[in-house]
């Protein structure tokens, strides 16, 4: 039996501020329990919802020395099993409690450093000798470089391997290295630019990508596209270094969830027998719900995003109304830049007929929108694996998406003469070139229903369960521990 541990800041259904926590919330259930014991360690945060931190037991207590701080640290261990899967908390109120799980830089630096400090200190305490310590993104990545110097020598993590996978590049927990060496107590000479040091500053990310045994990411396309300047980060170079020991493993989602036959949260339930009744259904009543004009022949466009740069929302500003014809309603739901929030609020008000702005993060919101929608737009800059267009092709709902990272390696384009794909696509991060590809998709929607219809069924007929992905772990963890 191979023992796995997941690092996680974010798992459903305990914290979610993105794609993250669906993934550390799913993935390890998916395992072959046979031969994979999985269980997953993350911060008890004080707002984890009241009905499962009521349902968490106990576990132990201790004081750990943090660094170069004086005295000892409390660290408290909770426990939870659902599924068959260990959930462990760590808590210290100082660190976790608040109201969101990410605010101050600095101060996140400082209680993700204690984290992966701590996460290492209670695997003896619980008895739990992973095999596999699964590091995922910035939060957690100091564990593998704890792992290889302050614990080097402790023989109760003899033979534990590391795996660090990147959801996204663009946070890495970058401060200054003075600080760093008073959070960590690590050696100066660890502190240099073949290991931590980045750019005169000290780099988390970075920590993990240089001392893990192995580096994934979430898609073959974003794996190959971080080792190019353009999408590195500044780390493109480290990643080509150990291009040997990287690889993109494509998330999937969990279709007891996400499945419109079987979701409480739609208006009305369906599958692929009764998809264009079922969608029409859901589009009037959201129309209705949302105040726009009630009228099932309109072509709902929707956009379920953070509204950040990285989700391709210029591009979406630049053309907005040219998108937003007669026959079209647009519907938004996100939070994020207040640039972006702003403009789809001056929309709504200037066009209460055609856009609908949810500024706002509601999963039920986005279930309706997802059974509702007859198309989703993703045009991202960058986009590491993406899981609003998985949902969305389960929906029905045809993906507009730009091709990189992940979206590339889900979404084949419609081909009209041979009447295959999933989607539609556009190369270059252009506007025009996207509007174009919109306008595309509207008139195979309206003059050629019968194409609109094939590329909703075949969408709704990929499977990206996380099936296959979960296997594909497995051989790697195999791989990293010989055995
Ligand atoms: P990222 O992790 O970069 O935000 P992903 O596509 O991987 O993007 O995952 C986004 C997830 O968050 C999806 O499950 C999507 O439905 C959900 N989501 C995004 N914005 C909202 C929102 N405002 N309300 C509800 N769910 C949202």
């Amino acid at each position: 039996m191979k023992k796995i541990l997941f690092a996680t800041s974010e798992c459903i259904p305990f914290i979610k501020t993105g794609g993250l926590a669906d993934v550390a919330g799913t993935l390890p259930k998916n395992f072959n329990k046979e031969n994979y014991e999985a269980a997953v360690i993350l911060p008890y945060y004080t707002f984890i919802p009241q009905e499962y931190r009521n349902k968490f037991e106990y576990v132990h207590h201790f004081y750990m020395d943090y660094g170069k701080r004086k005295g000892n640290f409390h660290v408290g261990i909770m426990k939870y099993e659902m599924d068959g899967i260990k959930y462990y908390f760590v808590d210290n109120e100082y660190y976790f409690g608040g109201d969101k799980p990410y605010s101050d830089a600095k101060f996140d630096i400082e209680r993700f450093t204690f984290f992966c400090k701590a996460v290492l200190a209670i695997m003896p305490v619980i008895n739990f000798k992973p095999d596999i310590i699964h590091c995922h993104d910035w939060q957690a990545a100091l564990i593998p470089v704890f792992l290889k110097s302050l614990y080097a020598d402790n023989p109760f993590y003899f033979g534990t391997k590391t795996v660090m996978t990147i959801h996204n590049l663009r946070f890495q927990g970058i401060w200054d290295i003075k600080t760093f060496e008073y959070n960590t107590d690590l050696p100066g000479y660890m502190f240099t630019p073949d290991k931590l040091e980045f750019k005169k500053d000290a780099n988390m990310l970075k920590g993990g990508l240089v001392y893990a045994d192995y580096i994934t990411t979430v898609s073959n396309t974003y794996a190959a596209e971080i080792q190019e300047p353009f999408y590195g980060e500044g780390l493109d170079g480290l990643l080509r270094a150990r291009n040997q020991s990287l690889c993109g493993i494509i998330n999937g989602i969990d279709y007891n969830f996400y499945n419109p036959a079987l979701d409480e949260q739609i208006f009305f339930k369906y599958d692929s027998t009764n998809a264009m009744q079922g969608k029409s259904i859901n589009k009037q009543e959201l129309q209705r719900e949302l105040g726009l004009p009630v009228d099932k022949n309109k072509f709902m466009l929707a956009i379920v995003s953070r509204l950040t740069d990285q989700k391709g929302l210029d591009l979406v500003n630049w053309v907005i109304d040219k998108i937003i014809d007669d026959n079209t309603q647009l519907v938004v739901l996100g939070t994020g830049e207040e640039r972006y929030e702003n403009t789809f609020r001056y929309y709504q008000s200037a066009h209460t007929d055609k856009v609908s702005a949810s500024i706002y993060f509601n999963e039920q919101r986005a279930h309706k929108i997802y059974a509702a929608a007859d198309a989703i737009l993703i045009p991202s800059k960058f986009e590491p694996c993406g899981l609003t267009q998985l949902i969305a092709l389960k929906y029905g709902t045809v993906p507009i998406v730009r091709e990189t990272g992940g979206l590339k390696d889900t979404i084949a384009p419609y081909n009209e003469y041979y009447n295959t794909g999933n989607g539609f696509s556009f190369a270059n991060y252009n506007a025009d070139e996207m509007l174009g590809i919109i306008n595309y998709a509207k008139h195979v929607y309206y003059d050629m229903k019968k194409g609109w219809y094939d590329l909703m069924l075949r969408g709704m007929e990929c499977d990206f369960s996380w099936n296959n992905s979960a296997r594909e772990y497995e051989k790697l963890y195999d791989k990293i521990l010989g055995w």
